[in-house]
């Protein structure tokens, strides 16, 4: 079996994880931004958070034969504070070369507010500007819906904006036909006791694949499974999957995704 983690918190992972990634065949991992499960005081906090995802993790990866790539912002939980976020965003750009990143993410909302949707509208336009691809992040609250039709409607009002380029992450069965539909890619999430099992996620694969359609366990320093993109092509095995559609899902897929951005090799 050979996958593409394509989005995994690895700054909170110990490096067994990196290990037993690689011995379950992962080939590269994509790290996008992340809340650090506290505020930082300021914007200080997010360039030594940048240095990491784009200097020290790549090599504690490498380590391991790991290639690591990242996506960069402030996340949805921290853009409450829009002079912040302004401080934050401004210093994005001079790390936008660096070799292992991807693009602008995980960008979105959390509670739906004002100020979050003006934040998101902020990288958006980033990410156009430097023609940069985009990875969303959506609600885990029972606002998931709103929240995804708020995001697809300031991606879709920005006629900068390729769908093709833009995955929306963590959709469930009530938000994946949005994604699909708009034109976006769609980010099955897998959690052991939110968002999506495996079960359910092979399920909407059956229903909504196999185009534009990636899996990730987004592990964390929550409660996660590092190795839940291979638990669940061990699922769709047993249900009789051929192992060609297991690798288009799991690996072909996200470096078709990934390969828009011409820094991803592998
Ligand atoms: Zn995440």
């Amino acid at each position: 079996m050979r996958y593409i983690e394509p989005h995994a918190h690895m700054v909170s992972r110990v490096t067994d994880d990196y290990r037993n990634m690689m011995a379950a065949g992962c080939a590269a991992v994509c790290e996008p931004a992340f809340w650090a499960g506290f505020d930082r005081s300021s914007a200080n906090g997010f360039y030594d958070y940048f240095c990491q995802l784009t200097e020290h993790e790549p090599r504690r990866a490498a380590k391991f034969g790991l290639p690591h790539f990242s996506w960069l912002c402030i996340n949805p939980k921290e853009s409450e504070d829009v002079r912040l976020a302004e401080e934050v965003i401004a210093l994005i750009p001079q790390f936008l070369d660096r070799p292992n990143v991807l693009g602008i993410g995980e960008i979105g909302l959390n509670k739906n507010s004002r100020n979050e949707v003006r934040v998101l509208e902020m990288h958006v336009d980033l990410a156009a500007r430097h023609d940069q691809l985009i990875l969303v992040h959506t609600p885990h609250l029972e606002d998931k819906l709103k929240g995804t039709r708020l995001t697809l409607d300031v991606l879709k009002n920005d006629p900068r904006i390729r769908p093709e380029r833009v995955i929306i992450d963590h959709v469930e069965e009530h938000t994946i036909k949005l994604a699909l539909d708009g034109g976006f890619w769609a980010g099955l999430t897998l959690y052991p006791d939110s968002k999506c099992s495996p079960a359910r996620a092979v399920d909407m694969f059956e229903v909504y694949g196999p185009e534009r359609l990636w899996m990730n366990s987004a592990c964390d320093w929550g409660v996660s499974i590092p190795l839940n993109v291979p638990y669940t092509a061990l699922e769709m095995s047993r249900r009789g999957h051929p192992p060609d559609a297991i690798d288009r899902f799991i690996y072909r897929n996200p470096a078709e995704f990934l390969s828009q951005c011409p820094k991803f090799r592998l």
